[in-house]
């Protein structure tokens, strides 16, 4: 086995994970994918060894910490659709919160410490102050960032009673795709703004419906802080550092600080594809908060962490081609 450093990678086959796996392998680290390929892909892991198996399944999962020499753990695996969530909260509580709880405490039992976790601006509820800032507080509007939520308190605890040390690493809107073109976003359904607008565009959709256009936002549809998937993946590498190197456990938003309307992300498609998308005007859907933006700076501070793709239409480029390109 070599010599380089493992982490073990739960849902590496995902759209976050399988980026973070390239980043974590370009920088001399073994990304030990675990995935059950509810939602992941097979074609997605390509930069380290995989293990097929549930994070459900205990004895597999300590297995995999006798298997191989991991340091640390990426925690990626978990259900992610906000409306399922508020329909089928068990789903979300069994596999988000239970599993979860499952994979700190084998963690825990094999000594191994560092615990980088998927978290989400979800867990703050509606916003207070814009941008937000980590110490706003967090009361969650839906199931998925209430378990997500959980387990950011539980990685605490267990810090102070175990010595787990953790970053929770706040995302905002997860956008783009792999500059390179080895991997991409391809969710099933896909409800992302820009996947489906790009879908729009190719035709591959009828139209697309707008969430709401009497916010009161510059335009009257809702803003978000799109933030490219790469910058994500370089992150949870200095997060990851951070921890081996002895730094403290934290909360961190990932975001750019800018935010972008519903009607902005549409016409850079028009831009950078030079198709017309069609749109119809619908009503908000339920949950959305009017603006949600980042306050990012102490990713900056801490970790030294400044996303690269600062502009929306940098970030649909990558998109544009990886969902316009011929083969999947
Ligand atoms: N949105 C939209 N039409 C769609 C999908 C999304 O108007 O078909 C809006 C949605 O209401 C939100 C923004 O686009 O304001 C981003 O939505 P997405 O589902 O991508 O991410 P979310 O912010 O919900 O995590």
């Amino acid at each position: 086995m070599s010599n380089q450093p493992h982490v073990l990678v739960t849902g590496g086959a995902g759209y976050i994970g399988s980026h973070a796996c390239k980043t974590l392998a370009g920088a001399g680290f073994v990304p030990v994918t675990i995935d059950n390929f509810v939602y992941g892909h097979r074609w997605a892991v390509k930069y380290g060894p995989l293990v097929e198996a549930d994070l459900a399944d205990k004895n597999r999962l300590r297995g995999v910490f006798s298997d191989y020499p991991i340091e640390a753990v990426v925690h990626f695996a978990a259900y992610t659709y906000v409306g399922e969530s508020v329909e089928n909260p068990r789903k979300y509580f069994q596999n988000n919160v239970t599993n979860s709880l499952n994979l700190l405490e084998a963690m825990i039992d094999a000594n191994v410490m560092p615990f980088v976790y998927s978290s989400t601006c979800a867990t703050y509820g509606d916003p207070e102050t814009i941008p937000l800032v980590e110490d706003h507080s967090q009361n969650p509007v839906n199931p998925y960032g209430e378990s997500k939520r959980f387990i950011e308190r539980a990685a605490r605890w267990f810090g102070e009673a175990y010595g787990i040390r953790w970053a929770a690493l706040r995302y905002f809107n997860a956008a783009g795709a792999d500059p390179e073109g080895e991997i991409g976003e391809s969710h099933d359904p896909e409800t992302h703004l820009i996947p489906v607008v790009i879908e729009a565009a190719l035709e591959n959709r009828p139209h697309v419906a707008i969430f709401g256009t009497d916010y009161s936002t510059r335009d009257g549809t809702a803003v978000r802080d799109y933030v490219h998937v790469a910058d994500l993946a370089s992150a949870h590498l200095s997060a990851l550092k951070h921890l081996m190197d002895g730094g403290a456990s934290g909360a961190f938003n990932l975001g750019t600080g800018r935010g972008h309307s519903v009607r902005e992300v549409i016409a850079s498609v028009e831009r950078i594809s030079g198709l017309k998308v069609p749109v119809r005007d619908k009503g908000r859907r339920p949950g959305d908060a009017p603006e949600l933006i980042a306050d990012p700076s102490r990713a900056a501070e801490i970790l030294g962490w400044r996303p690269h793709f600062q502009d929306l239409d940098r970030i649909v480029e990558t998109a544009w081609r990886w969902h316009s390109r011929e083969e999947k």
